[in-house]
């Protein structure tokens, strides 16, 4: 992307594409890739040390969720952790069944999963979702089989925010004696999670998404579940996930999780009201912009609209010369043509999702960013609409 030498402001707006690693967490950290650089494995001195930052990391990353350390997985990331839930839980109970349930909103990291299973025989159901992104239970119960083995539903919607009711679509699982997964990357340390309580049978986090370093994220896998691992090679990992661990990086995401944990409640209502002041200010100077996502069961730092008659990509490259970082649809979607498919699946035309813009707020944010952008915005908008052939009068 092009950037004008000075804006006035840098103002960065794409928390949920990735976070800056906090200062703390890079300190945890540096011991780790020199002085401590031990293998985990290893019987000696070195080795201990390793296996101890370890040990501390996955009691904090259990913390953050409610969860016994023993139940926590670490693995390269919120896509590793995605498709071994879903591959290993469906390989390990394909002789019980090969029905498979997720919905039409989920990540890549989910969807071209179940895709990929698919061609191996599964059979699948994408539940769909209403206009605001939300999933309804009754979708879930009503899709269940005598085949069925697996469910996997999102926690936090990470293109539009929407939160959905997990807690209630774990119970149906359960009832039914399927086992569910969730992908909680987007709302791990925005919302509380208690895995016993919401029903949670494996659960996806990844480290670069709550300001610890890229390249680490965890699964919990609930005690009793069973998965075939899908990278092989040494007992690392209660042996469901062979490989040398990542030492530095698993101690970063731990010290991360211990940090969004102590800040939640603070952190989360300051961003709520970062948010609903970027999305009233949006609504109230723009004509023709619209709110995708829910009103209310909203992750706290999302703000998704559609402008109406533009290209998202034309508003971004304008707010990038001002200084402002902010997506259309998730960063895996943009600088392709095809509009995201989870606008798509909430029912907007074609020409809506492409005008979609994704603001995601994080700890570096303050209310005069939030007037900036809503100082710079308007005057983009307008002029790229001056210059549009689409338009209220087009028939557009
Ligand atoms: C970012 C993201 C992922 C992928 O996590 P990585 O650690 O980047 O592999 C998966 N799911 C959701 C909802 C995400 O936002």
């Amino acid at each position: 992307m092009s950037s004008q030498p000075n804006p006035e402001r840098l103002v960065y707006l794409d928390h949920s594409a990735t976070t800056p690693v906090r200062p703390e967490v890079l300190a945890a950290m540096l011991p780790y890739f020199a002085n401590k650089f031990g293998n985990a494995s290893s019987v000696h001195r070195w080795g201990y040390e390793a296996r101890q930052a370890i040990n501390d990391a996955r009691e904090k990353v259990a913390s953050l969720i409610e969860a016994s350390p023993n139940e926590i997985l670490f693995t390269s990331g919120g896509t590793e952790s995605d498709n071994l839930a879903i591959r290993g839980v469906a390989h390990s109970r394909k002789a019980k069944g090969k029905h498979l349930i997720t919905s039409q909103i989920e990540h890549h990291a989910v969807l071209h999963t179940f895709e990929a299973l698919q061609k191996e025989g599964f059979e699948v159901t994408f539940v769909p979702c209403d206009k605001y992104g939300l999933i309804d239970p009754d979708d879930i119960k009503r899709a269940i089989r005598k085949d069925t083995i697996l469910i996997s539903i999102m926690h936090g919607q990470n293109e539009v925010g929407t939160i959905e009711p997990i807690k209630d679509i774990g119970a149906i699982a359960r009832e039914h004696g399927v086992l569910f997964h969730t992908d909680a990357v987007q709302s791990a340390g925005k919302v509380p999670i208690d895995v016993r309580d919401m029903n949670i049978d494996l659960l996806t986090v990844s480290s670069h998404k709550i300001y610890g370093p890229k390249g680490v994220g965890a699964l919990y896998v609930r005690k009793g579940v069973r998965l075939v691992p899908q990278v092989t090679g040494g007992a690392q990992e209660r042996r469901m996930r062979a490989g040398t661990e990542n030492v530095p990086g698993i101690v970063g995401f731990g010290e991360a999780c211990r940090l969004a944990k102590a800040d939640l409640p603070e952190e989360s209502q300051r961003l709520a009201n970062l948010r609903d002041k970027l999305i009233q200010g949006i609504l109230d100077k723009i004509p023709d912009v619209v709110l995708n996502g829910h009103p209310t069961l909203r992750l706290p730092h999302n703000v998704n609209v559609s402008v109406k008659y533009l290209e998202g990509e034309s508003i971004l490259l304008n707010l990038d010369r001002m200084g402002v970082a902010a997506s259309s649809g998730s960063a895996c979607t943009s600088g392709s043509l095809e509009p995201s498919h989870v606008l798509l699946a909430m029912g907007l035309s074609h020409e809506t999702a492409h005008g979609s813009l994704r603001f995601t707020l994080g700890r570096s944010n303050t209310e005069e960013d939030i007037d900036y952008v809503l100082e710079v915005l308007p005057p983009i908008v307008e002029k790229l609409r001056s210059m549009s052939p689409l338009g209220p009068g087009s028939g557009l």
